[in-house]
C-alpha cells in the first residue's frame, strides 16, 4: 500500500478517556505503529504511570530509566528521554516509569503546573532537525482527569477519544468534554476533539451496532468509520512486548487499526469547526 502524504506540521495528539479499559493504550500503540508503519515519524509519550504503552512498545522503563516523570517533573529535556522502538522504524517513546504515580501530587505544588509537559514537548521538536520532523505526537493518558491528563490536555492540539463499544459507552464523557472546554477557555484554545474511535466492536451483537449509532449521532464525522473488533491477537500483543502490528500484521485488529490511521490521516482538514481556531504554530 501507498505510503501516507505527510501532514503540513506535527499532529499532537491526546488520547484520553477518564474510564480505564476503553483501549487507550491499546490505540495509542497500534495507531503509533500503524501511522510510522506507513511511513510517517511518530512520537508516543507514555504518561499513565503503569507505563503500559511502554511495555506494548518494547521499551526499557524499569525505576531509573529516564522517563517523562524526569522531564515534567525534573525538566529534564526529552532528547535524555526517548527511545527509539527497536521493532519499529520512525517510532519513538518516552517511556513512563513507577514513579510518575507520585507526580500527580508533586506536580501540586510546581510552578505552570499544568504546561510542563507542553513545554517539554515544544522544546524537544524545537530542536528536531527539519528532516526529521515528526508527524505524529500521540499522548498515552492515564484514567483520569488528574493534572497529567490536564498536562496532555495542554500540550495538544486534537483529542482522539477510544470509545468503547458496550453499555455506558458514553457514561463519563460528559465530564471529559467539560473538562476540555475548560482547558479551551483557559488555558489551550487551540484544543478540538478531532477524532472518536470504536474499540473493542463486536460486530455481531446488536448493543455494539447500537453503541455505534449513539456514538455517530453525538459526535457526527469525528467518529472515524473504520471500528476496531474485539479480537484476541491485540490483547496478546503486549505480553510479547509487541503490537499487533507486528505480533500479527494479518489479523482483523491489525487491519482495522492500519485502516483507522489512514483515515485519521486523510480526514484532516484544516480545522474549522472552531470559531476561535487560528493557523498559527503553537
Ligand atoms: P486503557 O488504556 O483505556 O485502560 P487498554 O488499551 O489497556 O485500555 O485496554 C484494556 C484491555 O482491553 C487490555 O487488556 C487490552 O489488551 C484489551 N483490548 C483493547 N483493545 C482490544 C481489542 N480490540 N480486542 C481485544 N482486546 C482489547
Ligand atoms: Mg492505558
Amino acid at each position: 500500500r501507498a505510503p501516507l502524504p505527510r501532514p503540513n506540521r506535527t499532529r499532537t495528539m491526546v488520547v484520553a478517556n477518564q474510564k480505564g479499559g476503553v483501549g487507550k493504550t491499546t490505540t495509542t500503540v497500534n495507531m503509533g505503529a500503524a501511522l510510522a508503519q506507513q511511513g510517517l515519524r511518530v512520537l508516543v509519550i507514555d504518561l499513565d504511570p503503569q507505563g503500559n504503552a511502554s511495555t506494548a512498545l518494547g521499551i526499557e522503563h524499569r525505576r531509573g530509566t529516564p522517563s517523562i516523570y524526569d522531564a515534567v517533573i525534573e525538566e529534564r529535556p526529552l532528547t535524555e528521554i526517548v527511545q527509539p522502538c527497536a521493532e519499529i522504524p520512525d517510532l519513538y517513546v518516552a517511556p513512563a516509569t513507577i514513579d510518575l504515580a507520585g507526580a500527580e501530587i508533586e506536580l501540586v505544588s510546581l510552578v505552570a503546573r499544568e504546561s510542563r509537559l507542553r513545554k517539554a514537548i515544544a522544546a524537544y521538536l524545537d530542536q528536531v532537525p527539519a528532516d526529521e520532523r515528526f508527524d505524529f505526537v500521540l499522548i498515552d493518558c492515564p484514567p483520569s482527569l488528574g493534572l497529567l491528563t490536564l498536562n496532555a490536555l495542554v500540550a495538544g492540539e486534537e483529542m482522539l477519544i477510544p470509545i468503547q463499544a458496550e453499555y455506558y459507552a458514553l457514561e463519563g464523557l460528559g465530564q471529559l468534554i467539560e473538562t476540555v472546554d475548560m482547558v479551551k477557555a483557559h488555558l489551550n484554545p487551540h484544543l478540538r476533539i478531532s477524532t472518536i474511535l470504536l474499540t473493542m466492536y463486536d460486530g455481531r451483537t446488536r448493543l455494539a451496532a447500537g453503541v455505534g449509532d449513539e456514538v455517530r449521532s453525538h459526535f457526527g464525522d469525528q467518529v472515524l468509520k473504520t471500528v476496531i473488533p474485539r479480537s484476541v491477537r491485540v490483547s496478546e500483543a503486549p505480553s510479547y512486548a509487541q503490537t499487533v502490528m507486528t505480533y500479527d500484521p494479518g489479523s482483523p485488529g491489525a487491519l482495522s487499526y492500519w485502516e483507522a490511521a489512514r483515515e485519521m490521516v486523510h480526514k484532516d482538514v484544516a480545522p474549522s469547526n472552531t470559531a476561535d481556531s487560528e493557523s498559527g504554530e503553537t
